[in-house]
Formats: C-alpha cells, sequence, structure tokens
C-alpha cells in the first residue's frame, strides 16, 4: 500500500488509484497519522475504494477523520456523481435519510440556572419519547403527514403553529427540499413516520443540555450568538422508521433494476441506479420527502424544548432557545463544482460552505456556514465554520462527529453501563436513559478523540473551531 497512499498536504490522503484496476478515481481522505491507523482497524478505507468504482464519481471520494465502516458507503464518506447520469446510491446517504443536528443557543448564563439543569432535562425526557422502536401520542392524520412530506419546516411553524418564522432562516434549505414527491414514499414508511414526528429516537440520537466552555473564534461566536459560560441545546435525530423505510425500499427498486442498466458492483450494499432513471428519480424524491420529515421532526423537539424552558424558567425572552442553525449528515444534494451539476453524497458529513455561500443566511455571511460536530455524552462537541478552500478540498464537506472507534457490541462487552452512568453523575452529567446496556453502546469510549478530529479538519484547511462546548445533561433513547 505504502507507495500508493502518499500525503498530499497536512492532513490529507490520496490513495492512487491504481491500487484497485475497478478505482474510476482517487480516495482522499482527511486524517492525521492517529486517526488514519485507527481507520485500518475497520473495513472502512476498503468501503471507500468501493466508492470509487460508482458510475459518474468524479474527482475523488474523501473520507473524513471520523470515518468508519457504514453500509456499503462508510460512515464519514463524500462523493459527489456527474448529472443527469451518474448513480446516486441509497447506502451513500444511509438508512437515517437526514440525520443531522440543530444546536440551539439561550440567552442564559449556565452559571445562573444551573440547579435548574436536572429538572429540565427530567422534564425534556417527560415530554419526549425516546428509544428505538417508540412512538408518539401524536398521530398525524394522512393529510397532515403528507404536507409534512411535501413541505417540510414551514408546514409545521405556519401550519401546524410549531415554532417561529424566523427559525426558517436557520435551517439548511429552509427545511424544506422542492424535490420531495410523496407518491414515491411508499404506505409502509408512511405507517412508521406517522406517530413518530416529535419522537427522538434509540441509542447514537440524543438530546444534550451544554455549556460554552471556550470560544476561539471571537468574530464568528459573536455572529452565531455564542458567548463563554453560555448554555446550550444540540439535537440530534432524523427521520425514524420513515426514512429508514424509505431507503430499504429504494435499495430493493434498485437491486432489481441494477441488471437492466448493466450495473455490476463490487458490494451489493452500494446499491444504485443512474440519477436519470426512473429508480434514480423515485428514490430521489422519496429521499428529499424524508429528509422534510427530519428536518420537521427536529422542528417539533425544538416546540418541546421551548415549552419545557418556558414552563421552568418562566416566559422571559433569556430562556426562549433560538435556533443556531440546522446541519443534515445524511443526504444528497445537487450541487455545483468546476461548471459541473453533481448528485453529491454527503453521509455522516456535513456541508462547510465558506464565507459568501448564497445558501447561507445573510447574518453568517461574513463568517461561513455553521457546522456541529457532536463528541459523546462525556466529552466535549464543537462548533466550527466552513472555511472557502472547503470547496476544493472536500465538496465543500467536513466530518460529522468524532466517529466510532468501538462498534456496539465491542462497546457493550467493555463497559459496565451502571458504573458509566455513576462516573457521568461524577463529571456533574445528569444522564436521562432508561436503559444502561444503550448507555453502554454509547460510552465516550467507544467514539474517537473529538479534539483531535477537530483539529485535523481545521489543520486540513475545510471549517475553524468557533467554540467548544460540554455536556450538562443528555437526553438518550
Ligand atoms: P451518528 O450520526 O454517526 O450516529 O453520530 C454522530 C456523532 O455524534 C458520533 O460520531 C459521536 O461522535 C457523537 N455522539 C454520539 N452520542 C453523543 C452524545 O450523547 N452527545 C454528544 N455530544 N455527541 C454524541
Ligand atoms: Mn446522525
Ligand atoms: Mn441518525
Amino acid at each position: 500500500l505504502e507507495p500508493l497512499l502518499r500525503q498530499l498536504g497536512p492532513a490529507l490522503y490520496e490513495l492512487d488509484p491504481r491500487f484497485r484496476s475497478d478505482m474510476r478515481v482517487p480516495a482522499r481522505i482527511v486524517a492525521d497519522e492517529v486517526l488514519l491507523r485507527q481507520m485500518f482497524r475497520d473495513r472502512s478505507l476498503l468501503q471507500l475504494v468501493n466508492v470509487t468504482t460508482l458510475p459518474g464519481i468524479q474527482g475523488f471520494a474523501i473520507g473524513m477523520p471520523d470515518m468508519h465502516e457504514g453500509y456499503g458507503f462508510p460512515v464519514g464518506g463524500v462523493a459527489g456523481t456527474l448529472l443527469p447520469d451518474g448513480v446516486i446510491s441509497p447506502g451513500g446517504i444511509g438508512f437515517d435519510i437526514n440525520c443531522g443536528v440543530r444546536l440551539l443557543s439561550t440567552g442564559l448564563l449556565h452559571e445562573d440556572v444551573k440547579e435548574a439543569v436536572p429538572a429540565l432535562a427530567h422534564d425534556l425526557a417527560r415530554s419526549i419519547p425516546t428509544g428505538f422502536g417508540r412512538h408518539g401520542r401524536w398521530v398525524l392524520s394522512p393529510e397532515q403527514l403528507e404536507r409534512v412530506l411535501a413541505e417540510g419546516v414551514p408546514y409545521v411553524v405556519h401550519g401546524l403553529g410549531l415554532g417561529a418564522g424566523e427559525d426558517l432562516s436557520y435551517i439548511e434549505a429552509g427545511g424544506h427540499l422542492a424535490g420531495a414527491d410523496v407518491a414515491q414514499v411508499s404506505v409502509r414508511a408512511r405507517e412508521r413516520g406517522s406517530d413518530q414526528l416529535g419522537t427522538l429516537g434509540g441509542g447514537n440520537h440524543f438530546i444534550e443540555m451544554q455549556r460554552v466552555e471556550r470560544i476561539y473564534d471571537a468574530g464568528a461566536a459573536e455572529a452565531l450568538g455564542l458567548f463563554e459560560g453560555q448554555l446550550t441545546i444540540l439535537i440530534h435525530t432524523g427521520s425514524r422508521g420513515l426514512g429508514h423505510q424509505v431507503c430499504t425500499d429504494w435499495v430493493r427498486e434498485m437491486d432489481r433494476a441494477l441488471a437492466r442498466e448493466g450495473l455490476r458492483l463490487v458490494d451489493r450494499q452500494l446499491a444504485c441506479a443512474p440519477f436519470s432513471s426512473a429508480e434514480g428519480q423515485g428514490y430521489y424524491a422519496a429521499m428529499c420527502a424524508a429528509a422534510n420529515f427530519a428536518w420537521a421532526n427536529r422542528q417539533v423537539l425544538t416546540h418541546r424544548v421551548r415549552e419545557v424552558f418556558s414552563r421552568r424558567l418562566g416566559p422571559r425572552p433569556e430562556a426562549w432557545p433560538h435556533v443556531v442553525y440546522d446541519v443534515a449528515h445524511n443526504i444528497a444534494k445537487l450541487e455545483t463544482y468546476g461548471g459541473r451539476r453533481l448528485c453529491v453524497h454527503r453521509k455522516g458529513a456535513t456541508r462547510a460552505f465558506g464565507p459568501g455561500h448564497p445558501e447561507l443566511p445573510e447574518a453568517y455571511q461574513p463568517v461561513g456556514q455553521p457546522v456541529f460536530i457532536p463528541g459523546s455524552m462525556g466529552t466535549a462537541s464543537f462548533v466550527m465554520v466552513g472555511r472557502s478552500e472547503s470547496q476544493a478540498v472536500s465538496f465543500s464537506s467536513a466530518c460529522h462527529g468524532a466517529g466510532r472507534q468501538l462498534s456496539r457490541a465491542a462497546a457493550k462487552q467493555q463497559v459496565a453501563g451502571a458504573e458509566l452512568r455513576k462516573a457521568l453523575s461524577a463529571q456533574g452529567i445528569s444522564v436521562e436513559c432508561p436503559s444502561n446496556a444503550e448507555l453502554a453502546e454509547e460510552a465516550p469510549t467507544a467514539y474517537k478523540d473529538v479534539d483531535r478530529v477537530v483539529d485535523t479538519v481545521d489543520t486540513a484547511g475545510i471549517a475553524g473551531k468557533v467554540a467548544r462546548l460540554v455536556p450538562l445533561a443528555v437526553l438518550k433513547g
């Protein structure tokens, strides 16, 4: 491998396409030596090489420093395919379509509301259903669900009355992808979604209260409304069973169409179809609908957080959580690079547009797009802003977390949930999670070193550090 894997920059490596005869483009990796070595422990690098074989792929496939093994594509993988006939692959977006993170900021100093934090966490746990199969008490009518799928957050705000108009400006794509076609979402997927709007989901999903521990970039922090000592809330969830079913349905459809399209794949999990084909168009329209559902879900959860805060802390303006931004980290977007229209797959990766990008809200134009990097429930999380260099380095993408270093099974074997609960509580972190086993799977030791991951992103020039957030209380599925 050695001569074919070379360093292109301080935190950028490239695997030459001569590594395997079926590679259409090189594989690139944003990493330092330590993170790179970690990637050799699972199949993620091999999966990234597999991605380079996809018809229509442009430039390179690139892995982020939090990369680890996933379904077909590695989590932390980015690939752009040429429109209209390059392929779209559901495995390059993931089962949790438009899983993502939304950061809320308050005008409160943690210091001033310290005593209320455990009670707030407890209230959140009571008002928000959690857990993998869990359903909400609220069942949408078929018409309401169709509107959520077709219209996303604007319907939740203006139609269902959950949220404020200003929220819309601070959500990627305004919380609505126009490419959605409800007809492409199966009956089964709709059934699974009808009572899951406003639910958190299991395991890795969370709502976390945090304190801004450190500001690195005062100008950007001011633009984003962040300051030291501040109480913030980070929401991580996606499209629940609905998105999962959409992915399952379309992997099956594409699998059937492979022979007709004359596509032969190195890995069945890379099931894909030309974007322009019936399956490509159908999946894309269904993906957009599921993405709208996920944004709507984070919007409803935002509303719940606001209800809890206002009930506990009174309806004062400082206690009203504002949306800082909401980024998708499992999605395909149609974007232009070097004059070419690409379908950019980001799986466990976020956009990281630099300053001046037309898709950014006006207030963030001078600083770049907010990028949120959750670490784990026992370590830090980061706010970064995208840099213009990301366009050439990574198709305007950055990492989405610290990334797993232990599988769920391995974590459960190594960590005792009850002990972990005690250790977190000794650190002053309140944990709301019904199951010790699920808590163990999510142990901080199951994830890579978030500070290292974030520094690598910074060194690679993709995004710059703005703030470091530390956990106060976490609500887990
Ligand atoms: P994923 O979307 O891949 O499931 O998770 C994204 C990232 O969230 C993970 O790579 C991990 O670093 C981070 N993460 C998982 N659980 C927690 C948590 O409870 N709190 C925080 N702050 N981050 C977490
Ligand atoms: Mn996620
Ligand atoms: Mn998810």
